[in-house]
């Protein structure tokens, strides 16, 4: 079946000004497995979607090849509204500059009304419970209102990839190994992914705060499991994760091509693509809690100047880069930034300006932190 570029409309936000999104779509319209694959949605991490344009050409392939038995649809630029924020000649796509917010927070929690719509009505089939729980999971986003244009973005995003099997939002931190977040009931299918990838950490998280994109999508299905122990619903009817694909400056043509080809493969052995996926490397992590992340903070501004890279194993109290403060002599404007447990050290701040409180490293370890609570990502 041919592939079908869809130009999906946006409101306009201003007179004589108009924003779409592009969808390519591959394999049956309307066919299982359906698999949402989107990046960029912050506008301003652009590994995702050199990702998928090496990736598409391999979907078209598997499409002539009569291989796509469900349907994939892939948005390389998942938010139109971000790219066009350029200030300063610097994309800002992190942050409506509207005011409304992070641009991967504040999905539409469906986990209340979903429970409440679906009260009653699960039974002792579970190809029946999900086809039903899909359907409602549809009428209540069609219902769902938005006015503003970020809230529009989001809620046909929401829209499209709501009723997938497979979902995955690819992102990328500031200076970063490949990392994955997904739900602890997710970790199995995830792990293939990010032993394909090669991730240095796998961080798993129930509920994360402020509802991101590969949460709002998985979430609800989970409430339903615990309030319903006694009716089959699968864990993974609705698979979705959230990809850190490097850091923002990891743009390479032959990093991007490869990163496509363990996705097409993880794709395969999920069964999306017809054929033999080849068979999974050795893991390259193990996965951990995303509460078990030690951040390393800054006490008060000051030059963050890192020195152990991405990709690197710490241990508790190794100095991972120092805070200088010029202003001061050089004994003294100079602080060591320490690790706070040991672990993998798969993110951080690039050299910069830092601001009292900001964390410039992330460092996975396997044990959860007490203090760790609430918003676990943080919101840089
Ligand atoms: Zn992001």
């Amino acid at each position: 079946m041919a592939r079908i570029v869809e130009r999906v409309s946006l409101p306009s936000p201003s007179p004589g000004t108009a924003r779409h999104l592009v969808v390519h779509r591959f394999g049956r319209q309307g066919a299982r497995p359906r698999v949402w694959l989107q990046a960029a949605l912050h506008a301003d991490e652009l590994p995702g979607p050199l990702v998928l344009h090496h990736l598409m050409p391999k979907l078209a392939e598997a499409d002539r090849n009569d291989q796509i038995p469900g349907e994939i649809m892939v948005a390389p630029l998942a938010n139109p509204v971000g790219l066009s924020q350029v200030v300063g000649s610097v994309l800002q796509g992190r942050y409506a500059l509207d005011g409304s917010g992070n641009f991967n927070r504040g999905f539409v929690d469906l986990r209340e009304p979903l429970d409440e719509a679906m009260a009653g009505k699960l039974g002792a089939d579970a190809a029946t419970n999900v086809a039903a729980i899909r359907t409602t999971i549809e009428n209540l986003l069609a219902e769902h209102k938005a006015d503003d244009e970020s809230a529009i973005l989001k809620l046909t995003l929401q829209r499209l990839a709501a009723t997938a099997d497979i979902a995955l939002d690819l992102h990328c931190d500031d200076q970063a190994a490949l990392h994955i977040y997904c739900g602890p009931r997710q970790v199995d299918a995830f792990a293939d992914l990010a032993a394909r990838l090669g991730a240095a950490a796998l961080l798993t998280a129930e509920d994360s705060g402020d509802t991101p994109f590969d949460e709002a999508l998985t979430r609800p299905w989970w409430r339903l499991i615990e309030h319903n122990p006694d009716k089959p619903i699968p864990a993974d009817a609705m698979l979705s994760c959230t990809v850190e694909l490097r850091g923002r400056a990891d743009i390479d043509d032959a990093m991007a091509k490869r990163d496509a080809a363990a996705i097409f493969d993880w794709l395969q052995a999920q069964g999306a693509i017809a054929g033999k996926a080849p068979p999974t490397p050795p893991p390259t992590c193990q996965a951990t809690p995303l509460d078990g992340v030690g951040p390393v903070r800054t006490p008060h501004a000051g030059l963050w100047v890192p020195c152990v890279e991405p990709g690197s194993a710490v241990t508790a109290g190794q100095i991972v880069g120092y805070l200088i403060d010029p202003m001061l002599p050089a004994d003294t404007g100079r602080l060591a930034l320490k690790a706070p447990v040991t672990g993998m050290m798969f993110a951080r701040m690039r050299p910069d300006l830092a601001k009292p409180g900001d964390r410039v490293a992330k460092i996975a370890s396997p044990t959860s932190i007490p203090e760790r609570r609430g918003k676990l990502l943080g919101d840089r």
